[in-house]
């Protein structure tokens, strides 16, 4: 494979304190070059070696490609309406996933899969290198088995999430929904390549006992854990989330103050989600006293048609920084290193030495661009695995 050098860097984010300035530990002047797809060497621009290929950034950031850990792609319709309608005062209850359900379910693999191709499109346009996609809108076993093959056709990261609402079709007996769940539906997921399993625990989808029973028989099958906790009410979700050592709890918008204390003494990420709360016109989770705490945040987009229809990270990053009084660094940094930390992963989400290539060039000096000039498109070149995309 060709090596790529990238060189006349003005601002380098490592993404680790230890190779640089602050938190981001940033370098100035710098160059990097890629073989194999890996991260061969970093060092100053005067120094470069040669290389196949070369990129000059021309005095621009580059970061590592953002880290988008939660995202549900494989749907089919749209909800404009009904976002126009929250617009117009209506309350958000979760319950229009039902609709993206039956269109789902009426589409083709083909109509899924041109919509998956199309959204992760976007997503890279703008510096997203790993997504995680989320099977949830198919809810029988064939319709589940069938997102997940698709969204394995995209990503490694792929979250069997047959627990996102108990269907129609088994109104008011959840618990044999459940069952199916854990039995066929879970059988279904691994063969069709889940590598997670997640819950939305939450007034009107599943409670603490559903929610604990579906993911310990999958983290028993082998699936890692994950848990759509606390958007709504103050939940279980995150205490079952910790209890359960999951990677990562997400949402998190409302935490009492041990919910916030479990998360900083643990291994769980907290997942934020600010489209989501941008879209539903709803209050923003406490981030500044999740990362004071102690916590790991993680920030993601919760692309999907109802509740947060946004591939951008940077429009995250942005929203984290104005809304949820995150700095910049820590917005950047939860949305590289935090969203690899939800997925359990130290390959990605930095760039240091031996880290996968993955990387994006922006038309701005700094990092500090993508909160301050927000809604502008500034990724202009991303490396995916090694590749100039
Ligand atoms: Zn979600």
């Amino acid at each position: 494979m060709r090596s790529l050098l990238i060189t006349n860097i003005g601002e380098l984010v490592t993404g680790n304190p230890a190779w640089g300035e602050g938190p981001l530990g940033i370098r100035r002047n710098a160059a990097l070059v890629v073989d194999d797809r890996r991260v061969e060497w970093i060092g100053r621009a005067v120094d470069a070696p040669a290389a196949d290929a070369r990129v000059d950034a021309g005095g621009a950031a580059v970061l590592p490609g953002f880290v988008d850990s939660h995202a549900h792609l494989v749907f089919a319709g749209d909800r404009a309406a009904e976002f126009a309608a929250r617009m117009a005062g209506q309350p958000y209850t979760g319950g229009g996933i039902r609709t993206t359900v039956g269109a789902t379910r009426a589409a083709t693999d083909e109509q899924l899969r041109t919509t998956v191709a199309r959204l992760r499109g976007e997503a890279l346009r703008q510096g997203t290198t790993t997504i995680e996609i989320k099977s949830g809108y198919g809810l029988t076993v064939a319709d589940e088995a069938r997102s997940l093959r698709v969204a394995r056709e995209f990503t490694a990261e792929t979250t069997f999430l047959g627990a996102h609402v108990v269907p129609a079709e088994y109104a008011d007996r959840t618990d044999d929904y459940v069952s199916l769940v854990c039995g066929p539906m879970l059988s279904a997921a691994r063969s069709a390549g889940a590598r997670w399993i997640d819950v939305f625990c939450e007034r009107g989808a599943f409670d603490a006992d559903h929610s604990r029973a579906i993911l310990t028989v999958g983290a028993d099958a082998g699936l890692g854990v994950r848990i759509h906790a606390n958007q709504l009410t103050e939940g279980p979700g995150v205490r079952l989330a910790v209890e359960l050592n999951a990677a990562s709890a997400d949402h998190c918008t409302h935490l009492s103050r041990a919910d916030i204390d479990a998360l900083a003494g643990s291994s769980t990420v907290a997942t934020l989600l600010p489209g989501a709360e941008f879209s539903t016109r709803s209050p923003y989770p406490p981030a500044r006293a999740l990362l004071d705490a102690g916590a790991t945040v993680a920030l993601a987009t919760d692309c999907n048609p109802g509740s947060s229809y946004t591939t951008s990270m940077p429009f995250c990053i942005a929203l984290a920084v104005r809304e949820m009084a995150m700095t910049p660094a820590e917005a950047v940094l939860a949305a590289t290193r935090g969203g690899a930390a939800a997925l359990r992963r130290d390959d990605i989400g930095h760039l240091t030495v031996g880290a996968r290539a993955d990387l994006v060039v922006l038309d701005a000096p700094s990092h500090l661009h993508l909160a301050y000039r927000p809604g502008v498109p500034l990724t202009t070149t991303v490396v995916l695995n090694g590749e100039l995309v």
